[in-house]
């Protein structure tokens, strides 16, 4: 099979998997355009893996302007859930084509207490789909791409298929509007200006902890920061009307499903 046959192939199948958004990066954008410590590295963990493909699902985004509740915990594990049976399902697809595939599955946490030791996780696959080209990374720390903002699960494949790495977007898709900033509950972003440059740091230890008391609660994760983000032809649909009540939410908040 010619390269571009197996892109389309690849590609093909994902779609027909349900995959709403597909794009392939090098393995060698980690080391290319550094932003995490070389253990972070594809290449330094699975040697033989030249591709990542990064494969993206909707969070559906009235169920998420309920966020902290129910419904989106539930929406929350089902995108999880399907993303890892895709990635699954396309990995061993792409190990019948001849070449070597595996998925880096979605949440590689049991507890979410873990991460008040170290909250980064073993594999960004937010950096994946930077890379890939799927869009760019917000002032929420989030991927935000042009179809559903920051509100999308992704999960990545490493394969040494063929595939013809996707182009990197090349403009900023945030627009700053600091919306995520200030509705974050616990206050888990600032920002500064660094020699010029307006630089959007998070806490991930404040967040997770606020995470440990949504679970007490059970309505996690939080989720607004993403929520609230004006970006993405999903919320567009809803300029004209509301996209749920204030009573709403607060059913939602106040009721398991
Ligand atoms: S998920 Fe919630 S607590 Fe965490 S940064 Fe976003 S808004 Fe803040
Ligand atoms: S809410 Fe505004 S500042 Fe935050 S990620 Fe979205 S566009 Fe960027």
């Amino acid at each position: 099979m010619a390269d571009g046959e197996v892109k389309r192939a690849v590609y093909g199948k994902a779609r027909e998997l349900g995959v709403n958004l597909v794009r392939t990066c090098s393995a060698d954008a980690w080391e290319e355009r550094p932003v995490q410590d070389p253990e972070f590295w594809p290449r330094n963990i699975w040697p033989w893996a030249s591709r990542v493909v990064v494969l993206g699902m909707p969070l559906f985004a009235p169920m998420m302007a309920t966020a902290p509740s129910m419904v989106y915990q539930e929406l929350y594990d089902t995108s999880n859930r399907v993303l890892d049976d895709i990635a699954y399902l396309l990995s061993n697809y792409v190990t019948t084509l001849g070449y070597r595939a595996m998925y880096f599955p979605r949440d590689c946490y049991f507890n979410i207490n873990v991460l008040e030791d170290d909250p980064r996780a073993a594999f960004s696959h937010v950096l994946a789909a930077y890379y890939a080209g799927m869009g760019t990374i917000g002032d929420s720390h989030n991927l935000v791409t042009t179809q559903f903002g920051p509100r999308l699960r992704i999960v990545s494949i490493l394969t040494d298929a063929p595939i013809e790495p996707d182009p990197m977007l090349e403009h900023d898709l945030c627009i700053h509007c600091e919306k995520c900033l200030r509705s974050c509950p616990v206050r888990a972003f600032t920002h500064a200006l660094q020699q010029g440059q307006d630089v959007y740091d998070m806490d991930a230890i404040a967040c997770t902890k606020y995470h440990e008391e949504l679970v007490g609660a059970h309505h996690w994760p939080c989720g607004i920061c993403a929520a609230v983000c004006p970006v993405g032809e999903d919320v567009r649909r809803y300029q004209m009307e509301p996209m749920v009540t204030p009573e709403g939410i607060a059913h939602c908040q106040r009721f398991g499903s």
